[in-house]
């Protein structure tokens, strides 16, 4: 590991202060970055603790939501009564996630920007257009069985790992951050993460030393609300797919409400509002998800190993819609 610079920080505007070198970073929980640091994929010369700052409060907000101090760890988020009544399509996706131990030190800011789990991005004696712009990306032709499918480019395939982020996706959850000039910014998550393109290596929009502060979600979303993944093993497995759902049914079996959104596909937590469009107000038939699941897929492109991922989400999203027409998963 190399030498870095180590301080705390009192204050949220303190913290972004004191990070704002590019080659500062934050850590919190600590449970990717410190792997990346001994890996040396990242190399901070100055690592900024956040951990004693006052951001572990999840409060009820005016409108009906909640607001989530991005130092709450990923095991209370999860256990809070409020998430698991109003929201547990979160806390599925969040216990659907590696480990009681990793979740107990992860919080909910790292969890959105931990890094890829390409092999390419961790094994340093090879290229990797995230990891060195300009390398290029072995994993096209190469080992690719868990990378994505959709949001991909020339330069890297590399899938978004976090099953949190497509719980929040889903649930339209906004980012609240603080500059290093101690200006403060909401964003979208849907405006949160970068595509690929041929800048790989720059995956959101924060700027240089700014810092999450919050996570705000909206008033809860009636309706069955699910998180699938498929994946390798039952635990401390990335996703290969998952679908977070939010589905309502009436009377007439008509489907009223339906929000969608996937891991382990997109090199962004992935949902296509057209898709969900589409399937409204439908009775979720097989034509009508066979439809939906062509207009998902349609950009969708395998690069051999992981050519499975396609027909396997097609099979993932009829059955998160023809059980929750049935009325299981509750
Ligand atoms: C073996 C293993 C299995 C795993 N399995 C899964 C899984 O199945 N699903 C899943 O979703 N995740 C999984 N994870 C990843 C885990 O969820 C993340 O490592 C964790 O959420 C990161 O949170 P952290 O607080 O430890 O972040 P850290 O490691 O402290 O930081 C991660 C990044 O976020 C930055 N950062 C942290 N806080 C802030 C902030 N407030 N503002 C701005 N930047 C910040 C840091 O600078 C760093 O770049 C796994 C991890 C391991 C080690």
């Amino acid at each position: 590991m190399k030498r870095f610079e180590y301080s705390r920080a009192d204050t949220p505007k303190q913290a972004a202060t004191s990070a704002s070198p590019k080659e500062a970073a934050f850590i919190a929980g600590g449970t990717n970055l410190l792997d990346l640091m001994k890996y040396e994929i990242e190399t901070p010369i100055k690592l900024v603790d956040v951990t004693r700052l006052e951001l572990e409060q999840i409060e009820p907000t005016a409108d009906g939501g909640l607001r989530i101090g991005t130092l709450v760890t990923n095991s209370d988020l999860a256990a809070h009564p409020d998430v698991v009544a109003n929201y547990p399509v979160l806390s599925r996706a969040i216990l659907a996630g590696a480990t009681g131990q990793l979740r107990n030190k992860a919080t909910t800011g790292g969890n959105f920007l931990q890094r890829t789990r390409c092999y390419y991005f961790y094994q340093t004696d090879s290229p990797c257009n995230k990891r060195e712009p300009g390398t290029g990306c072995p994993a096209i032709n190469g080992e690719n069985r868990t990378l994505a499918i959709l949001g991909t480019s020339e330069a890297c395939i590399a899938q978004h790992p976090s099953d949190m982020a497509v719980a929040m996706r889903l649930l339209d959850a906004k980012i609240e951050t603080v500059k290093t000039d101690g200006s403060t910014r909401t964003i979208p998550v849907k405006d949160f993460y970068c595509l690929p393109k041929d800048t790989p290596h720059i995956e959101n929009v924060l700027e240089s030393g700014e810092l999450i502060t919050h996570v705000v979600l909206p008033a809860p979303i009636k309706g069955i609300h699910t998180y699938d993944k498929v994946r390798d093993r039952a635990s401390y497995a990335f996703a290969l797919v998952s679908c977070a759902a939010v589905i309502d049914v009436d009377d007439s079996g008509k489907l009223t409400t339906i929000r969608l959104a996937f891991g382990g596909i997109g090199t962004e937590p992935w949902r296509n509002e057209k898709v969900e469009a589409l399937l409204t107000d439908t009775d979720g038939n097989s034509d009508v998800i066979r439809q939906a699941a062509d207009l998902l897929l349609k950009e969708a492109k395998g690069n051999g190993q992981n050519d499975f991922k396609i027909p396997l989400t097609r099979r993932l999203l009829k059955q998160v819609i023809q059980r929750a027409l049935a009325g299981e998963g509750a």
